[in-house]
């Protein structure tokens, strides 16, 4: 049986709404937390990450050097082009400092930094675990405060008046109930795993999307506030979307099935043509724009071509390489047209410049007249076997959400604050990220603000 009332009432149980539950039943708030998914899929998104993004202003046990306010900033401008707020983004890169001794003291273990394609060592700490461990230390400390916990229970309208909320409606078990409360805090993630409203944004294409995360984000909860007069914040068809094996499945791939071989490959739609620069920049900073770009090519499918130079010089798919010893039978395997891929092959070949190949910098190894160019880490496709990778785009989550202020109380009727209706993570991720995407700040916006709204969620029981 679920509860007829509660002071704070958090919807969704990802690395978001555990922070907020925790922190609003710290601060002596009676706690009730839902969770749409069953116990063995609790923790959303949150269980697939690897690591958050904090500002430090000198080396910690985990992470190198320093990472300043600003330099984060300047990060985050330049991925979003300037698409986002700058006050919330400020506030959430000051508080991100304080994280790693707040989760630390909440049960989150953190490891050395790992040296890998997204070489993040400095700017990035690594959960020891992953994101799953954040995930049972995070319950196993709301359990032991006493936050109730309740799975199999999606919430499907919130009763709100003129920005005030009174009570959720819950479908638990084929059970519909009503639980009242006192302040309510918004954590369901994004709109991703809703296959209706993402053919309504993307149309037929979206039926070639691979969603690299839980099931369970459909932006039910989203979509009831916005109706109720919540303000939007964020373009629906902005998303971070990375490129995956076509081979993985359709829900919760999570991280393997990404693919990391882009810098070092061409890649070609099923026509057989390139489309865009492979070495426009370093892979940290470019891999979030492949999923965008696969989806506007045909059937939504691309596919990486290599030779047997660069195998190794990225992280390999969790999926074998298709390979062969002619770029006419590799054609063949991957159901493209011959001469289309041997002629696009062999124009890349004698558009590539000698240069000096070197992974760790911006080389000079690119092509000359070729269009699209690639402009660094550009080697002659010349040593078999031949191997190729089939992509798609694989959504990780969208960016359209709640306006929220910077105590994370959602905005209502053109900026007027909720008293009671608060908002953290992917939910209100468009607030900071408008478009563009700094690796590992999902955990940490959804860290700060979760923080943040559990706070004063609390303070609303009296
Ligand atoms: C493969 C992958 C790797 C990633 N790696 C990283 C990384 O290393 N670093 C990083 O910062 N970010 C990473 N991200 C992004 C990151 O996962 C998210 O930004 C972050 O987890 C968002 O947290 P959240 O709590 O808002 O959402 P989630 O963790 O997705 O939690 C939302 C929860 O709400 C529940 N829910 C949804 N609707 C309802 C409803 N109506 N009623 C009740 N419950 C509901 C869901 O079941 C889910 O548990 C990754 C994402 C993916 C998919």
């Amino acid at each position: 049986m679920l509860p007829a009332s509660t002071d704070v009432l958090v919807i969704g149980g990802g690395n978001a709404g555990m922070c907020a539950a925790i922190a609003a039943r710290e601060a002596g708030a009676d706690v009730v937390l839902l969770e749409h998914a069953n116990k063995s899929m609790r923790g959303g998104n949150s269980r697939h990450t690897r690591d958050h993004r904090v500002m430090h202003d000198e080396p910690t046990a985990t992470m190198v050097e320093s990472y300043s306010e600003e330099e984060f900033w300047q990060d985050l401008l330049r991925v979003t082009g300037g698409n986002t707020n700058e006050h919330l983004a400020r506030m959430m890169i000051r508080k991100s400092r304080e994280l790693l001794d707040w989760l630390s003291a909440r049960g989150v273990r953190y490891q050395q930094a790992l040296s890998g394609t997204l070489s993040l060592t400095r700017t990035n700490a690594f959960y020891l675990g992953g994101g799953k461990a954040v995930l049972n230390a995070e319950y196993l400390t709301a359990e032991r405060l006493g936050v109730e916990i309740f799975y199999d229970s999606q919430v499907t309208a919130i009763d709100i008046t003129d920005g005030h909320a009174t009570s959720a409606t819950v479908v638990n078990r084929g059970f519909t109930y009503t639980i009242n409360a006192r302040a309510i805090v918004v954590a369901s993630g994004g709109f991703q795993a809703n296959e209706q409203w993402m053919k309504e944004v993307w149309g037929d294409a979206a039926d070639n999307f691979c969603i690299r995360g839980t099931p369970y984000n459909r932006g039910v909860v989203l979509k009831d506030l916005l109706s109720k007069g919540a303000d939007p914040v964020g373009d629906p068809s902005q998303c971070h979307a990375v490129a995956v094996d076509a081979r993985g499945p359709r829900y919760d791939g999570g991280i393997v099935t990404r693919l990391d071989c882009v810098c070092f490959s061409i890649v070609v739609n099923n026509l057989g043509r390139r489309f865009y620069d492979e070495g426009e920049d370093f892979w940290p900073k470019r891999y979030a724009i492949w999923g965008r770009l696969l989806a506007q090519q045909p059937d939504q499918i691309g596919y990486a071509i290599l030779d047997s130079k660069v195998l190794h010089h990225f992280m390999p798919s969790v999926f074998p390489s298709i390979s062969a010893d002619s770029i006419e039978e590799l054609a063949r395997k991957i159901g493209i047209d011959e001469q289309a891929l041997a002629h696009t092959v062999s124009e890349y070949n004698h558009a590539v410049v000698d240069g000096s190949f070197d992974k760790a910098v911006l080389d000079n190894c690119s092509t000359r007249s070729l269009d699209p160019p690639k402009s660094h880490w550009a080697l002659k496709l010349d040593t078999p076997p031949y191997f190729a990778y089939p992509m798609k785009p694989g959504i990780t989550f969208t960016y359209l959400g709640l306006k929220v202020n910077d105590e994370a109380r959602v905005l209502f009727g053109d900026g007027s604050p909720s008293d009671n209706v608060f908002a953290t993570g992917e939910v209100m991720a468009g607030n900071i990220l408008g478009q563009g995407y700094c690796a590992g700040t999902g955990m940490t916006l959804g860290s700060v603000f979760g923080r943040i709204a559990g706070e004063h969620a609390a303070c609303c029981r009296n």
